[in-house]
């Protein structure tokens, strides 16, 4: 490994939405494809991956509420999307040589790893991804929450949020063309303006422990590989 890496444990939150390519449900095999690609390259570098990936893609407990359902089966039915997600995740990083390892925060022993922190820590060390699948394990929370309690709990260098823009604003830059871009900002400004970089939990965690947060675009091909070699790219929220 590169001891000049400056950021050597990643925790990098992938949407739901970033395997779903231009269709409106599920996955799209070919941005499955290119995502692994991206984390393999940054794995052959010597970053320590740990990654979670939401599970908009197929469920989300709060739609699945708004149609009539039990908000916590909703929820339920999410945390499985992400497992969903995850296990193809692992499938397209193996078949790229990535010795990656599929947890879960439910257990469901025939399918992948339970999650412990000591595991996840283990498989890091030697260098393997962990894609950390299933959210928290508990309803009424998202991945954004748990990519945050997990970054903290592994020890990561830094969060990096991947999503379809390229940084944070002060409002949305899809409906709003005076909105402004930040390079960077504070939690709190975050909190306080309701920026909508990540829910407030997943904010005050990463406040509350120090943790760094990199907000960036995973459409833009490279950026990721930019961002770790030490490029400013995207919007650094930090304490
Ligand atoms: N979820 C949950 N607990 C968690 C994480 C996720 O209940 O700790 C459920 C929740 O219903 C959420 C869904 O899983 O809507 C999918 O996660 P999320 O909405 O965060 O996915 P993303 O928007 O990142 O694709």
């Amino acid at each position: 490994p590169d001891g000049a890496l400056v950021y050597r444990r990643v925790l990098l939150k992938l949407s739901g939405e970033a395997l779903m390519g231009d269709g409106d449900f599920g996955i799209d095999p070919k941005v499955l494809d290119r995502t692994a690609g991206e984390i393999a390259a940054l794995a052959a570098r010597g970053h320590e991956l740990a990654i979670v990936i939401g599970g908009g893609n197929i469920f989300r407990g709060a739609g699945l509420a708004g149609g009539g359902m039990d908000r916590v089966t909703g929820d339920h039915m999410g945390m499985l999307a992400t497992v969903i997600n995850s296990l193809a995740m692992g499938d397209a990083l193996r078949k790229k040589g990535v010795d990656a390892r599929v947890l879960s925060s439910l257990d469901m022993n025939q399918v992948c790893e339970p999650y412990a922190r000591y595991r996840a820590m283990e498989h890091l060390d030697k260098g393997r991804v962990v894609i950390l699948s299933a959210g928290t394990g508990s309803p009424f929370f998202t991945t954004d929450s748990a990519a945050s309690l997990r970054a903290i709990e592994v020890k990561a260098d830094l969060l990096i949020k991947a999503t379809k823009v390229d940084g944070v604003y002060s409002a949305d830059p899809m409906k709003d063309a005076a909105a402004i871009f930040y390079s960077s900002l504070s939690y709190d400004k975050a909190l306080a303006d309701k920026l909508g970089v990540m829910d407030a939990t997943a904010l005050i965690l990463c406040r509350d422990h120090d943790m760094p947060l990199r907000v960036m675009n995973i459409n833009q091909e490279g950026a990721l590989a930019r961002l770790l070699a030490g490029e400013d790219i995207g919007t650094l929220v930090s304490t």
